[in-house]
């Protein structure tokens, strides 16, 4: 552009220019030069200072002022001798050069052509720039949408503005090159294929090169549906294609001809690379996806267990068939916790206990015509939990005939024991025996006394296991105490050992078996003698508070190692070492204990250091005082 009031420079300005090629655009004011910059974007403009309405350097500073125009090179023309404080203002504005008049041809057209090469690599680096952060905007809009439609709108919301472009679409094609996904902006943008009428031609053209191309005129482009509603005058098309071919389109629209530049189409293409990959990723993802769940919903139908799943509220949630079978005749209610009192509050507690602590339960869950099952409720990856329920009845049978199998045999063998050990006993006392016959009568009757009280144990965990039901009364704990006392009196005193024993204050009382309750005691006492050497102490202790009572057993023994402490409850286990060497035992006592507590409600502790003695503590639900009052009423 060549702003200058004087008619004579602008004609010899514009022979030189012209004669070297340069299209010009001319102003002869201040006014007309900033106008015309702004409509015409001229690529250089020479600026002479001194014109009507607006100088030169206003000119110059409102054009630096403005976004668009601020790259413009501007040569200031100047008068022969210039003023260097003028020159010196003029640079500070902005001005890349100046050049005096008269014009040295040769010179003026040499500095126009640097600062063109400038101007050319500036926005060379510019264009640059502009491409790397749309580049890298699209980068980020594709890591932010994980769905197709967000992800297609948010990549012609980027395209479009980056292109300056007046509409656009994204178009996803199946294989066979029908519509699958169609998204555009503005929403209303006619649909691609009306825009070309020989749509398949150009699917068949793209598929084939998978390059894209710039429409710069659609009146002159015979692939083109001229449609009169629509302003459309130059496009850009790009295909998207992926690892598999072409997945679809983008188009930008633009209501000018020539809109669309070559680096416009690069640009496209490198965000099409991009958005086909990240299209083709939520593809996979969504197989595989389906492909899970697919998987995992199959799997659930045709499981014989059945499957509950409930979430983080406990509300049930789903069940496959299977479980719809099972709960046939006391259905559940979707959406809900699992009713009380209908039979299944033992799972429904499971339920609850999982999905507060997140901790895996298993419960045995009685259910109709006799049938038991063994839930297991684990909690679920997010929330919630499920529950699997296997049917343990034919276990359960085969268990209660072995059970009913061995209890018919220990009870067989109680009476032949018996006898043994009447004749063993007799032996002794029908005359008189050598010294080794009477040794061998005495082996006699401690070994048939050993089978009678392993007999006697075995009975009794095989009633426990059985289900046996408990007396509920009330039980005195201390006057159940003095009872054991009075029992072991005279082996402790033929150990030489000390039993103390310290009740409680106020006779708490708890609700069950009396005698299986004393048989605990017993036990544990019996233990303690057995395990102390001559001269130990045993301590029977009671204490409780408002809802428990502890009592404890303390002896002065050889311990128990740290390493079998876990296994002594177990049945069969017995410590074998130096010190138990010798000691008389089944290894069943312990398993009856906790069986019996644990069934009262209660458990068993223990604490013991080897060579110091141990502490078996049994913690027991307290009976409260009103309760036991209305327990004896009823009793009377
Ligand atoms: P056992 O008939 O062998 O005594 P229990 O089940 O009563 O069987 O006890 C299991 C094992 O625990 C015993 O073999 C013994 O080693 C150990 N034990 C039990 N009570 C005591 C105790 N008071 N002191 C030391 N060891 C004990």
């Amino acid at each position: 552009m060549i702003a200058d009031d004087s008619s004579d420079n602008v004609s010899l300005l514009s022979r030189y220019l012209q004669s070297e090629g340069y299209r010009l655009v001319m102003a002869s004011n201040g006014a007309e030069a900033l106008e015309r910059t702004r409509s015409e974007m001229p690529d250089l403009v020479l600026l002479d200072v001194n014109m009507p309405e607006m100088d030169g350097f206003a000119v110059l500073q409102e054009i630096r002022a403005d976004p668009a125009t601020e790259h413009i090179p501007v040569i200031i023309l100047t008068a022969a001798r210039p003023d260097p404080i003028d020159m010196q203002a003029g640079l500070n504005l902005g001005a890349d050069d100046y050049v005096t008049k008269p014009f040295d041809r040769r010179e003026l057209l040499a500095r126009i052509r640097a600062k063109l090469r400038v101007k050319e690599s500036m926005e060379a680096l510019r264009r640059r720039h502009r491409e790397w952060s749309v580049l890298a905007e699209m980068a980020r809009a594709l890591v932010a949408h994980p769905g197709l439609e967000g992800l297609l709108d948010a990549v012609l919301q980027i395209t479009t503005r980056a292109l300056g472009a007046a509409a656009g679409q994204v178009i996803l094609l199946t294989e066979t090159g029908a519509s699958l996904l169609s998204r555009s902006i503005p929403a209303a943008t006619s649909m691609i294929e009306m825009l070309f009428p020989q749509w398949t031609d150009i699917l068949a053209q793209i598929g084939e090169t998978w390059q894209g191309w710039i429409i710069e005129d659609t009146q002159r482009e015979p692939f083109w549906q001229a449609t009169p509603n629509i302003a459309v005058r130059s496009a850009v098309l790009v295909p998207l294609v992926g690892r598999s071919g072409v997945l679809g389109l983008i188009l930008l629209t633009h209501e000018q001809a020539g809109h669309f530049q070559s680096e416009h189409l690069s640009l496209v293409q490198a965000i099409a690379a991009q958005v086909a990959m990240a299209v083709e990723n939520i593809r996979l993802q969504a197989e595989a996806k389906g492909r899970d769940t697919l998987s995992s919903q199959v799997a659930l139908r045709c499981m014989a267990e059945a499957v509950l799943m409930f979430d983080s509220a406990g509300n049930l949630v789903e069940l496959n068939p299977a479980a719809e079978m099972l709960f046939k005749e006391r259905p559940l209610a979707m959406g809900r916790r699992l009713a009380s009192g209908e039979g299944y509050d033992a799972l429904a507690a499971a339920v609850e206990e999982v999905v507060i602590s997140g901790e895996p339960r298993v419960v045995e869950v009685p259910g109709a015509q006799q049938r038991t099952f063994l839930a297991q409720c684990v909690p679920m990856e997010r929330s919630g939990c499920m529950a699997v329920l296997h049917d343990i009845s034919h276990f359960k049978e085969m268990e209660q005939e072995k059970n009913e199998f061995i209890s018919t045999a220990l009870h067989d063998l109680k009476t032949p024991i018996g006898i043994i050990l009447g004749y063993a006993e007799l032996l002794t006392r029908t005359g008189s025996l050598n010294e080794e016959q009477s040794e061998f009568a005495q082996h006699i009757y401690s070994t048939a006394c050993s089978m009678n009280q392993l007999v006697q144990n075995l009975l009794e965990l095989t009633r426990l296991e059985m289900g046996v039901k408990f007396k509920q009364e009330v039980v005195d704990v201390n006057a159940l105490m003095a009872a054991v006392q009075d029992e072991f009196g005279p082996k402790v005193k033929a150990k030489g050992q000390l039993l103390r024993v310290q009740q409680a204050e106020g006779h708490p009382k708890i609700k069950g078996d009396p005698l299986r309750l004393q048989w605990v005691v017993h036990n544990l006492i019996d233990n303690a003698i057995k395990y102390t050497p001559n001269g130990g102490t045993i301590m029977l202790s009671l204490e409780h508070s408002d809802s428990q009572v502890r009592l404890s057993v303390q002896d002065t023994g050889c311990g128990i190692p740290s390493e079998d402490l876990p296994f002594i409850f177990q049945r069969f286990y017995r410590v074998r070492n130096a010190a138990t060497k010798g000691i008389e035992g089944n290894g069943l006592g312990l398993t009856i204990v906790k069986s019996i507590v644990e069934q009262h409600g209660g458990e068993v502790h223990v604490e013991s250091e080897p060579g110091k003695g141990s502490r078996f503590t049994v913690v027991l639900p307290l009976l409260p005082v009103a309760d036991s009052v209305a327990m004896q009423a009823t009793a009377e």
